[in-house]
């Protein structure tokens, strides 16, 4: 899910409560990201502050429908009826006016997601590629060709990263802010690193499972298991 909100404390607040009910959620401050990464990797959720410094809440309200239309649950400081109003016409399926507490908005993802259908998987392992790559999110395992991997926390994070929408490219900095779980331009530049050590321990067959995307980022190249 994404998370679009200006203001950093409430926006890394809500990652560490959503996360903590175990969502994946990556974050972004501008409507202008969001517009970007809405094109690029619809989410299943968005939470979006109504308030942004650089594009209307309202416009980037227009680019969810575009994206496939994912349920939306706003933010905002306007708490007229009219506008609570307006923001449910314009497509939003929740809102919480500010201020709020986190586990309000937490609590209400979880009812949004459930409305549609959209719950995470609650576990047990995946499979790729025709059971070549196996990861165990819950117990934090995985597995290539029957040989367990034994990965560093930010190798795990960029295998499930790459590995949550598999053939799909994920630049730097989706990958840094989901592997951190908060935005520090300084590691973008490291991810190359992490890459070259993950694939080492995937090892000479395994590893062009991780594609590099020249000039944009890192794709798991092989597709999820169907039966599951
Ligand atoms: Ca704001």
């Amino acid at each position: 899910m994404l998370v679009v909100e200006d203001e950093r404390d409430i926006r890394e607040v809500l990652r560490r409560y959503l996360e903590r009910a175990g969502l994946s959620v990556l974050t972004t401050g501008t409507g202008a990201e969001a517009i970007r990464l809405l094109a690029s990797a619809p989410p299943d959720l968005v939470v979006l502050d109504l308030g942004l410094p650089d594009v209307d809440g309202t416009d980037v309200l227009r680019e969810i429908h575009a994206a496939g239309h994912p349920p939306v649950v706003v933010l905002t400081a306007r708490s007229t009826v009219e506008d609570r109003i307006h923001g449910l016409q314009l497509g939003a399926d929740d809102y919480v006016t500010k201020p709020f507490s986190p586990a309000e908005v937490v609590l209400r993802v979880q009812a949004v997601l459930h409305r549609s259908g959209g719950q995470p998987s609650e576990g047990g392992p995946v499979t790729y590629g025709e059971g070549r790559l196996r990861i165990d999110e819950p117990r934090h395992e995985a597995w290539l060709d029957g040989r367990s991997l034994d990965l560093t926390p930010t190798e795990w994070g960029l295998l499930t990263a790459v590995a949550a929408a598999p053939g799909r490219v994920f630049s730097r900095y989706e990958l840094v802010n989901r592997i951190r779980g908060y935005e520090y331009a300084g590691y973008e530049r490291t991810i190359d690193s992490h890459v070259k050590n993950l694939r080492r321990k995937l090892g000479p067959s395994g590893a062009d499972l991780l594609e590099t995307e020249l000039g944009v980022g890192y794709r798991l190249s092989v597709k999820r298991d169907d039966h599951q």
